[in-house]
């Protein structure tokens, strides 16, 4: 029976569209309280020196909660945007509401789910209960023909039965008009007023990337209709330099501005007008990868955080302050490495490519304990998601899912084959070191 108040907790599912947890309230409840904390404490605390957020990815999230709150008021609601510890925030609201229930996304990070489960706790010592709801992946867990753990631990074995057995859900519409308790209106803060120093915009920036769902469908259209790049996305997403070689969406799909089933569904779309062709495809393809890194950490859970990975193996462990930072400082004397580490430091984003020169270089060449490198990332990026970016360090380290064990990238082939002008390196550094 629908009643009473129940409290939606986003998280980094900020956006109306395809939202299931908001719907799945909305259908429960007359009336919700929607909440999104910022647990400043969690994003300035550190791990290896790093801190978990940098001030890019602060900018971009508080920009997307300025969007859905915009997106929230015309639909006659109140988002309320509060500075805290999720418990104390949330019970807070528990007590004032009297509500019974709080709605949030499942998670697949252990710290995610820790506080999670730290919410859960509180909120049953005041009668309230904690629901979380699938919402992030292409496929729908409930639809996977193997259970979590079960899951295989090779991509191409995973990607060759979901396409074969299951099927994509339809992605839902936003709500017309969402229905909210009396809220005081919350304003939301600037990154300094957080501690944080306001980021420098760099013109070398492949996207001036801006955070919300209305920028996510504005990259959408762009990148499918407006200029057709869909359609070669295959043979330009090995590309180093700005917005066109490949879609971007991964900051969008990080804060869950967009979901990959609204990309999906409109890519179908855009199919049945323009032609389906490999590049199309290898768009799903990807999208693929990121579900699989998804499901492989709800198997292996905090596994992935280990030095040994899933596979419990031994690997380098050195910790070797200098080499660190001169990797982190983009000088370490290979271009092709120093060039995508200024990329990473100055504009928060680097191209898949880059990503996996760096990584292999971190942690083949330099031999270092690679959950450093993964932690320096997980600061700086934009587009920072808990298991694309530890499952894909793991994959580089060895220790991860790679039925092929260490995967090494010889950095001057790599920078020959695909900077063959060398733009990239004189893109980012003295024509001298190039
Ligand atoms: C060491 C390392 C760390 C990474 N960390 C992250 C991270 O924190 N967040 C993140 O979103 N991606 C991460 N990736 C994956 C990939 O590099 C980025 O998703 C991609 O470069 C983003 O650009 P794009 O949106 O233009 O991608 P496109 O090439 O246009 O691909 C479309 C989408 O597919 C997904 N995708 C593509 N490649 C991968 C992949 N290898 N693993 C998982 N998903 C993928 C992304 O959601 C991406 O937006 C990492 C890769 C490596 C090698």
């Amino acid at each position: 029976m629908k009643g009473g108040v129940g409290i939606v907790w986003f998280t980094n599912d900020l956006r109306l569209t395809d939202n299931a947890v908001l719907m799945h309230a909305m259908e429960r409840h007359d009336v919700i309280v929607p909440v999104f904390v910022l647990d400043i404490e969690h994003y300035r605390s550190e791990q290896f020196g790093f801190r978990r957020m940098g001030s890019r990815r602060l900018k971009f999230l508080l920009e997307t909660l300025t969007d859905l709150q915009r997106a929230m008021r015309e639909r006659g609601a109140h988002l309320q945007v509060l500075v805290g510890r999720p418990t104390d925030v949330l019970l807070d609201a528990v007590k004032r509401f009297g509500a019974k229930c709080i709605y949030v996304k499942k998670e697949v990070g252990y710290e995610e789910n820790r506080t999670q489960e730290e919410v859960m706790h509180a909120a049953w010592k005041h009668g309230a209960e904690l629901t979380s709801i699938s919402t992030s992946t292409l496929y729908h867990p409930q639809d996977l023909p193997f259970g979590v753990r079960d899951v295989p631990d090779v991509f191409t074995e995973f990607r060759k039965r979901v396409e074969r057995e299951t099927h994509i859900r339809e992605a839902l519409s936003a709500p017309e008009r969402i229905i909210t308790a009396a809220l005081d209106p919350t304003s939301i803060p600037e990154g300094v007023d957080l501690g944080f120093e306001e980021p420098v915009h760099d013109s070398r920036s492949v996207l001036p990337f801006v955070g919300g769902e209305q920028s996510a469908f504005n990259r959408l259209h762009y990148y499918f209709d407006e200029s057709l790049l869909v359609s070669k996305y295959k043979e330009t997403r090995n590309g180093l330099i700005g917005g066109d070689y490949s879609s971007k969406f991964s900051p969008w799909l990080a804060l869950g501005c967009i979901s990959p089933r609204s990309i999906y569904w409109e890519l179908k779309q855009y199919e049945l007008k323009h032609g389906a062709n490999d590049s199309t495809y290898w768009l799903v393809f990807e999208l693929l990868w990121r579900d699989y890194f998804r499901f492989a950490m709800k198997k292996y859970k905090q596994k992935f955080f280990l030095l040994g990975g899933i596979q419990e193996k031994p690997v380098a462990s050195a910790q070797d302050s200098k080499a660190v930072q001169q990797w982190v400082d983009g000088s370490t004397g290979v271009a092709f490495v120093d060039a995508n580490m200024h990329e990473l430091r100055l504009t928060g984003f680097m191209s898949n490519r880059g990503r996996q020169n760096a990584a292999s270089y971190f942690c083949n060449d330099l031999a270092q304990d690679w959950r450093i490198g993964a932690a320096y990332f997980e600061e700086q990026l934009l587009d920072y998601d808990v298991s694309s970016n530890w499952c894909n360090w793991a994959y580089l380290a060895g220790v991860g899912n790679d039925p092929r064990g260490n995967r090494y990238f010889d950095i001057q082939k790599q920078a020959k084959q695909y900077d063959s002008g060398g733009e990239y390196r004189k893109l980012w550094l003295d024509s001298t070191k190039v």
